[in-house]
């Protein structure tokens, strides 16, 4: 009989081989003194004071968890709230909160598709939509990156009646931008749903930080769903599923994802009404969040890397192998910077790269030291040159 660890171990020696490993390294409240551009505290609410006051009050009115499913204890009024002021804020008719972006993901695309829709994806939507689409059971057609002329297609073409079409608004590697606007007017032409994850856009892109839909003037259309995540721009955790109200009723009654999950902790909840309220009272946050983006992506084309114009707060440097972008990382964090380091199957293969993440809050020194890493890392690693194109994970 085989050892059942045996393939696990020959496996984990093969990722090691291809430099694959992934490994868990617990940080210091102060990211180990290094500058931080790998997490997506993008505003830097996390450690907000106004925040934790949020939380803790949040904690002391309604404990620690939330005791139960949203269906039966889990809905406090601070859930009720946030619900509300959520759907407000992105000019939403309603809105739900889930206990994680994840998971509001697959609440909508798999509770208002289903095994008699189809379901049209972008070859780089994130993870939690691939597997959302797997979920659904809907018949799936994944397009290339960003070509609406293929979604089109594929809606013109299908036998299903209901279809729904889902992007990163943007995206979370890349960090560039769907086009919200196009695809909409093709989801109109053909009756489909529109569903657009703001979880990199909210907070960054758009006026106050409405996201992209707001910006692309979609929010509030009937025929748009949004899906949020909590847990970057606005500092905490949790998700929210943001549409009409016939969608929110239906995904109450249906989505998976809701009713079975333990609703979001009082504290998140209550942290991220905090965040709404610093948004509202700073609007000009989200500006100064994408101002560093452009910042980080000049100075990384000046240096002859390989990079593109930022949407939001992601800026990615391409280093084609998994060994060099380890290597980058690491040339990095010598120089002061935590960045992320990205490798299959998080993007295509021969694509692997740093991915760097502004914050309102960068200083010009964390500018000036960042450009210090990134001259090391086209010395040592070299700018990437292959050819490669995008495939599917
Ligand atoms: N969508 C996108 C585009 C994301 O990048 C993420 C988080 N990495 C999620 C959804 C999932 O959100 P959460 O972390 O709140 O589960």
């Amino acid at each position: 009989m085989r050892d059942p660890l045996a393939r696990l171990r020959e496996a984990t020696g093969r990722r090691t081989d291809a430099g694959l490993r992934r490994r868990l390294r617990p940080r210091t409240p102060d990211h180990d003194g290094l500058i931080d551009l790998a997490s997506n505290d993008y505003l830097g609410l996390s450690r907000d004071p106004r925040l934790i006051e949020g939380a803790v009050a949040a904690a002391r009115e309604w404990g620690t968890g939330s005791t139960g499913s949203r269906l039966v204890t889990g809905t406090t009024e601070l859930h009720a709230e946030l619900d509300r002021r959520l759907a407000a804020f992105t000019g939403s008719a309603a809105g739900l909160v889930f206990s994680s972006g994840f998971l509001a993901n697959l609440g909508a695309v798999a509770g208002l598709s289903g095994p008699a829709a189809l379901v049209v994806s972008d070859q780089v939507n994130h993870a939690s939509i691939v597997d959302a689409c797997r979920l659904s059971r809907a018949r799936v057609v994944i397009t290339p990156h960003r070509d609406v002329a293929a979604v089109e297609r594929a809606l013109a073409e299908r036998d299903e009646e209901d279809a729904l079409v889902v992007t990163d608004a943007v995206f979370s590697v890349d960090g560039d931008q769907a086009p919200l606007a196009e695809l909409h007017t093709v989801t109109r032409r053909h009756g489909a749903l529109l569903v657009i994850d703001e979880a990199h856009a909210l907070g960054v892109v758009g006026d106050g930080g409405r996201g992209a839909a707001h910006a692309a003037g979609l929010s509030g259309e009937p025929d748009v769903v949004l899906t949020l995540t909590l847990s970057k721009s606005l500092g905490a955790q949790g998700g929210a599923v943001l549409g009409a109200p016939e969608m929110i009723e239906t995904l109450v009654d249906t989505g998976r994802s809701f009713i079975f999950d333990t609703a979001l902790a009082p504290p998140a909840a209550g942290a991220v009404l905090a965040a709404l309220d610093v948004l509202a009272a700073e609007p000009g946050l989200p500006a100064l969040a994408r101002d560093r983006a452009r910042r980080i992506a000049s100075i990384a084309a000046g240096l002859g890397l390989h990079t593109s114009s930022p949407a939001a707060a992601v800026v990615p440097v391409v280093l084609g192998e998994p060994t060099a972008a380890v290597r980058g990382a690491e040339i990095c964090a010598e120089h002061g910077v935590r960045v992320g380091c990205f490798r299959p199957p998080s993007v295509p293969k021969g694509r692997a790269c740093l991915r760097l993440t502004a914050r309102a809050s960068l200083t010009e020194f964390e500018l000036t030291t960042l450009e210090g890493a990134l001259a090391a890392v086209a010395g040592q690693v070299g700018p990437y040159s292959a050819c490669v194109t995008s495939g599917p994970r």
